[in-house]
């Protein structure tokens, strides 16, 4: 039997009815990737890093998965196209309906061009921190040493973020 390894995926979308994007990529993401064991509550915060009128969302899904952290990327990708995000040809920030970033995949350290785990932002943002403290407050990051919920404790963001929908 296949090896099963644990994702840690964070949704975040900031178009259209967000909610309903959670549920449909949920549903994407057991049938292509794995089930999901765990999942947060649906968090809003400020749009971070660019100007935009729309509230972000965000959602932790812990996944079990027999698919490799690359594989497991590409299946996200594939997600995130198939559920309407339009990609830019300029760099940086933008709107879009779905984002599926990789937060923890086990307790890897992966470098690569295209992957780094853990995301290498996810201690600078509260919108990252707080779902994954409700459903992984002990997990110690595999580089830093600590749990998130140190990580929270000691983030410098100042974002309000909070639950606008509880896990179901
Ligand atoms: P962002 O998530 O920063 O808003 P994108 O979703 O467009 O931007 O991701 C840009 C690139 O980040 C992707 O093409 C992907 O290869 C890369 N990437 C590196 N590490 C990760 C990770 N842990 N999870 C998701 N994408 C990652
Ligand atoms: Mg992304």
């Amino acid at each position: 039997m296949a090896q099963k390894n644990f994702a840690v995926l964070l949704l975040g979308a900031n178009l259209g009815d967000k909610i309903k994007m959670f549920a449909d990529v949920e549903t994407h993401i057991t049938d292509h990737i794995g089930n999901c064991i765990k999942k947060s509550a649906i968090y809003s915060s400020e749009a971070w890093g660019f100007e935009s009128n729309d509230l972000f969302y965000n959602q932790v899904l812990i996944v079990e998965t027999e698919y490799s952290a690359h594989d497991t990327l590409l299946r996200c990708q594939a997600i995130e196209n198939k559920c309407g995000r339009v990609r830019h040809e300029n760099a940086g920030y933008e709107s879009r309906t779905i984002d599926i970033d990789i937060l923890y995949f086990n307790n890897d350290i992966i470098d690569a061009e295209d992957l780094t785990i853990p995301h290498p932002l996810l201690h600078k943002r509260k919108f990252a921190l707080v779902p994954l403290c409700e459903v992984l407050p002990e997990y110690i990051h595999p580089i830093l040493l600590v749990s998130n919920q140190n990580l929270l404790a000691n983030c410098d963001d100042n974002s309000t973020v909070q639950v606008v929908s509880e896990a179901k």
